[in-house]
């Protein structure tokens, strides 16, 4: 059965071995056994339920939130020459038809539809026809309120397992803790699963928490690290989105911003740019992303910070699904934190959330809060959250292993200038008073106060508004102020505030430090000899044979193909075929317009030197 396995991932994907857990997984599927498979983003979920109907040649039924990823789903599997379909509301009603008389016929191994078209009497009636016998379910994590995408048409599924008793159902999800894990196997009702819970680590992703300043200027300088490359930047409110899009577009970024507030034509159009590669850059809220799959992400922003540890696990999942190196950088000020509490708090008052799921809430806040903070490596904090052991001491990969985050030089001194003043105004002030009179500024209510005859008056004038008031915010953050609640919030001192002014307690405070530019280690590493031009020019050569077919480009190749093909140039369709990525279908459809590239420009490299070196110029 191994041997079949193999046969048919190489045959159709070009892929030499499974990945961890693969094996297990796809094994229930073929033993049509009940499984829970919780996998990160990119860890190779899909394959799992692709593979069993291939094999056992039967029909499977994959369900699945969002028509987009139905449909890059069933445009990468036709690429690799795997008969799929999907039925969504997208489609016309002759299309319809023809793709149910297709079925029908068992021509194809899977079909993708919605939740709520699973269980209407037209399609149970055609799944009882075709005598189904195995599920999967995608995202199964939309079925639980306790996770972060909860969806109630998921809610519906739990009637599978009474339908269809003889059928087996698989949940695969990428974000589940203990208590959303045990959830979805109630909720679907699984019999006795396979539990499969891969790494959550994602050991190619870089992390970066970097304090909160001026964050457009913040934003593009990340994005420099990486022009011309994917990159999607999340922001928290609707309008966020357009200023910070419009910013970047200013300084030479081919960027565009996304939210649930636009038209669904508007938002097909960008979420089309971008997998066409004639945008780079997605400014959006979280609306955006699920039903992105362009798998040569490479760099993941969060302007502001995500509400929960999930959200931003499965935000920054979406960078470098192909296993190459991506960057996540979070811009964190504690005054997003406030924001997400202010909206939490008023969410309460609605009478429909329940208590329990507004605590759930607060304490996700909190969670994440306590990620962004906390000084320690970013994987191993990710890691022990998902409840797993992280044994490398140093990642390689996150601003504290890298050596990136450094105290301020004069940490105690300045926390002690910040602690004064606030002692001076008599702890009767918010933070934007005490920045004021820490700053010189000379505003009415200052001199009203007589604030500006304060020794602490002007004590950081030399330092810019925004970072005084994240240094104020850090000291709040790390307990050693405090900040009293309500709606006019005032600073107030409290025992570990009086040790650090009387010089008993020593401060760390984070300065926001550019990254190094140069490439990390790990980066080098998946370039070394790669000929990048080449690299480059067979980007080109992806976009062309997609814009052909009418499909996203990484449904034509992945990145990490196209590396191999600037690593080793091969010269022949044999050569092409030991490459991991190239199946069968894809050899055939266009490997000799590869080969025949790489060819061209490697003469046209030779002719360019050749010149060069004759000091003809072809006049
Ligand atoms: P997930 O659904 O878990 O987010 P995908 O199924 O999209 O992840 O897989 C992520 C990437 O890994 C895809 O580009 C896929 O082609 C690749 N992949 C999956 N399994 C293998 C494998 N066994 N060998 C090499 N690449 C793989
Ligand atoms: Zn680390």
């Amino acid at each position: 059965m191994t041997d079949e396995i193999l046969a048919a991932v190489r045959r159709f994907w070009g892929f030499e071995s499974l990945r961890p857990l693969q094996a297990e997984a796809i094994r229930a599927g073929l033993d049509r056994r009940d499984s829970l498979v919780v996998m990160p983003t990119g860890g190779g979920k899909s394959l799992c339920y692709q593979v069993p109907p291939a094999v056992a040649a039967r029909t499977d039924i994959v369900v699945s939130p969002l028509i987009a990823l139905m449909k890059d789903q069933v445009d990468a599997l036709r690429a690799c020459g795997y008969p799929a379909a999907a039925l969504h509301s997208g489609m016309d009603a002759a299309q319809l038809r023809q793709a149910e008389r297709e079925i029908a016929a068992g021509r194809h191994h899977l079909i993708f539809v919605a939740p709520e078209r699973m269980l209407t009497p037209r399609f149970l009636e055609l799944a009882a026809r075709l005598r189904v016998s195995a599920f999967a379910i995608d995202e199964a994590h939309c079925i639980s309120h306790w996770g972060h995408d909860f969806r109630p048409e998921y809610r519906q599924l739990a009637e599978l397992k009474t339908r269809f008793p003889n059928a087996s159902v698989h949940g695969y999800t990428a974000t589940a803790t203990e208590r959303v894990r045990r959830d979805i196997i109630e909720q679907l009702g699984l019999e006795d699963p396979t539990v499969l819970v891969g790494s959550f680590d994602r050991p190619n992703l870089l992390y970066r928490v970097i304090p909160k300043v001026r964050v457009e200027a913040q934003v593009a300088d990340t994005l420099r690290r990486h022009r011309g490359k994917a990159a999607i930047v999340y922001c928290v409110a609707r309008k966020d989105t357009e200023a910070m899009a419009g910013y970047l577009a200013e300084h030479g970024v081919r960027a565009a911003h996304y939210h649930a507030g636009m038209d669904a034509e508007e938002r097909r159009r960008t979420q089309d740019r971008f997998a066409a590669e004639e945008i780079d850059v997605v400014v959006a809220t979280v609306a955006f992303g699920m039903g992105i799959d362009r798998s040569d992400i490479r760099c993941v922003i969060h302007s502001a910070i995500p509400k929960s540890v999930e959200h931003y696990q499965q935000e920054t999942g979406r960078a470098g699904r192909d296993g190459l190196p991506a960057e996540c950088v979070l811009f964190y000020s504690a005054a997003d934190v406030l924001r997400w509490q202010g909206l939490i708090e008023r969410s309460a008052e609605d009478a429909d959330n329940p208590p329990e799921v507004i605590d759930n809430g607060r304490q996700l806040l909190e969670e994440m809060r306590r990620f962004a903070t906390v000084v320690r490596c970013r994987h191993a904090a990710l890691s022990a959250y998902f409840g797993e052991n992280y044994s490398k001491p140093n990642c390689g990969a996150c601003d504290l292993c890298l050596g990136e985050v450094v105290g301020a030089a004069d940490s105690t001194v300045l926390a002690q200038k910040v602690l004064s003043c606030v002692a001076r105004v008599e702890q009767r002030f918010g933070v934007e008073h005490v920045v004021d009179v820490l700053t010189g500024a000379g505003n009415e209510r200052v001199r009203r106060w007589r604030h500006d005859q304060l020794s602490t008056y002007g004590l950081l004038k030399a330092m810019p508004r925004k970072t005084v008031t994240n240094l104020i915010y850090q000291l709040v953050d790390a307990g050693m102020l405090e900040r009293t609640a309500g709606d006019r919030p005032v600073l107030r001192l409290n025992a570990a505030s009086w040790e650090v002014m009387r010089g008993k307690r020593a401060v760390t405070l984070l300065e926001a430090k550019k990254p190094k530019a140069e490439r990390t280690a790990m980066e080098a590493d998946t370039w070394r000899d790669v000929d990048e031009a080449l690299f480059e020019s067979l980007r080109g050569l992806r976009r062309e044979i997609a814009t052909e077919r009418g499909v996203p480009a990484y449904v034509i190749l992945h990145d990490s193909t196209l590396r191999e093909l600037a690593r080793h140039k091969p010269t022949t369709i044999e050569a092409l075929r030991n490459l991991r990525g190239v199946g069968e279908r894809k050899l055939a459809d266009f490997g000799a317009r590869l080969i025949e590239h790489i060819a061209a420009y490697e003469r046209n490299k030779r002719q360019v030197s050749n010149e060069m070196l004759t000091g003809d110029s072809g006049n």
